[in-house]
């Protein structure tokens, strides 16, 4: 990670480029560049060699005009409020282009998770959940996970804000394990409705998706399910890169003949991290982290933080590549974009791509409130639905406006919350 690049700096560049072509007035400008309301706390923690160890937690609520805020919490040890910042604003654009009602909101705590036993990450997430619990919950804004937090994180977030509260709020928190609360279909819900994407793409571009080959940064949640539903549709991966722990750097592991999902995943760590010995073993060829961009691939798809693709390694992208599908955050810099740009591949944006972890968290939301559960398939179609209509949407308005996909998508999201907040008599 590149430590000068400032993704909240990325994140008010991309807004004003669209307040600009938008021609959006001063008070809206001002009010959609920042956050409406930031939290900063320390969080005790009672470690198990019996001292308190102090953490830093952060939860940033950018926009609240389309509805409660909604946004993940990320474990990072390189987490800044920064990085907090940026995520919110783009999960009030992440909802707003799936035309959902709710805000956009992001957390964090700076820790590393594998340095913590199980019992000290749980006083951890209660202590989150003691700190924020005045400013979160069904109404107001509800919690999700994200990088390094899972389900179980979840689960002892919402049962400390039901401790606080004394009832039941099972809306107050998604991502929960299914059976507790959890909706079926939110674990694959990211990386399923990214691959929604990429095959509406594909179509428009008259590429068959079962002649692609494609090349993923991350092996954690999103880029195994993006993986898992791609290999269904009948594409092939060729290599996947992955934070190493043991070498402190990140590993590319390719197979040209296409990585074997299931081989990989059962040697691979809760976190996303593959056994670098075992894949050898397997025999993946071992590469150094970055060489997951310069892959001879139809389809790239960077699913593992932000600021991956960048004006430095971006030209080493091969003529071959055709898309690329964001499934992380803000992985491609502002000088980036104009390189893929210049090279004519179809970017499909971050807010876009990867909306559908949030269109599954709204829709456990509305299942968790009114406590009545579907069914797999009833939450698979529906999110096709919704992440095939906002692709469509944001299609149309590129070509009809000849613009690059990420600003159509940004003038979409950034006009509807916009006009919610003019509505609302705020701005
Ligand atoms: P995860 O923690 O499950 O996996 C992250 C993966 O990235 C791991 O395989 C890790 O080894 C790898 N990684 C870390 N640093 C790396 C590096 N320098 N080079 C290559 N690989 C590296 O996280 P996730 O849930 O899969 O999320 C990935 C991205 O997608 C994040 O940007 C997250 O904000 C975004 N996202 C996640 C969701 C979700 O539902 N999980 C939803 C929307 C967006």
């Amino acid at each position: 990670m590149n430590r000068t690049y400032n993704a909240f700096d990325t994140a008010k560049k991309q807004f004003d480029k669209i307040a600009d072509i938008l021609d959006l007035d001063t008070a809206n400008r001002e009010f959609l560049r920042e956050p409406v309301r930031e939290f900063h706390f320390s969080i005790p923690v009672r470690m198990d060699n019996g001292k308190v160890q102090v953490f830093k937690g952060f939860r940033v609520q950018h926009n609240d005009a389309l509805g409660p805020a909604k946004g993940g919490i990320r474990f990072h040890p390189m987490e800044t409020i920064d990085t907090v910042k940026a995520s919110a604003m783009w999960m009030t654009w992440k909802c707003s282009i799936v035309d959902i009602p709710l805000g956009g909101a992001k957390g964090g705590i700076i820790c590393d998770p594998h340095n913590l036993s199980l019992r000290e990450q749980e006083r951890l997430c209660r202590g989150w959940v003691r700190q924020m619990a005045r400013n979160i919950g069904p109404l107001l804004d509800i919690p999700a996970p994200d990088v390094m937090t899972t389900g179980q994180h979840m689960l002892w977030m919402l049962d400390e804000y039901e401790v606080i509260y004394g009832g039941k709020y099972p809306g107050a928190i998604t991502g929960k394990p299914v059976g507790m609360g959890g909706s079926l279909g939110r674990i694959e819900a990211t990386g399923y409705g990214l691959i929604f994407t990429v095959r509406e793409a594909l179509r428009e571009m008259n590429i068959r998706l079962e002649e692609t080959t494609a090349s993923v940064q991350g092996f954690g949640n999103v880029a195994q399910h993006a993986i898992e539903l791609y290999n269904k549709l009948g594409g092939k991966v060729i290599s996947v890169s992955c934070w190493d722990q043991e070498s402190s750097e990140p590993r590319t592991y390719r197979k040209l003949s296409g990585i074997d999902l299931q081989e990989l995943r059962n040697i691979t760590d809760s976190f996303g991290g593959i056994d670098r010995n075992k894949a050898i073993k397997l025999g993946y060829e071992d590469l150094p982290g970055d060489y997951w961009i310069n892959q001879d691939v139809e389809i790239l798809i960077p699913a593992a933080l932000e600021n991956s693709i960048t004006e430095e390694n971006a030209s080493k992208i091969s003529n071959k590549v055709k898309l690329i599908a964001e499934g992380a955050n803000g992985p491609t810099s502002s000088e980036a974009d104009k390189i893929i740009q210049e090279k004519g591949i179809f970017l499909i944006p971050d807010f876009l791509a990867n909306a559908g972890g949030v269109t599954c968290s709204y829709f456990e939301q509305v299942q968790s409130n009114s406590n009545y559960f579907w069914s797999k398939e009833e939450v698979l179609s529906k999110r096709d639905n919704k992440m095939t209509d906002a692709f469509i949407s944001v299609s149309d308005l590129a070509k009809k406006m000849d613009l690059y996909t990420r600003d159509a998508a940004y003038i979409l999201a950034v006009d509807r919350v916009a006009k919610a907040c003019s509505n609302r008599g705020w701005t």
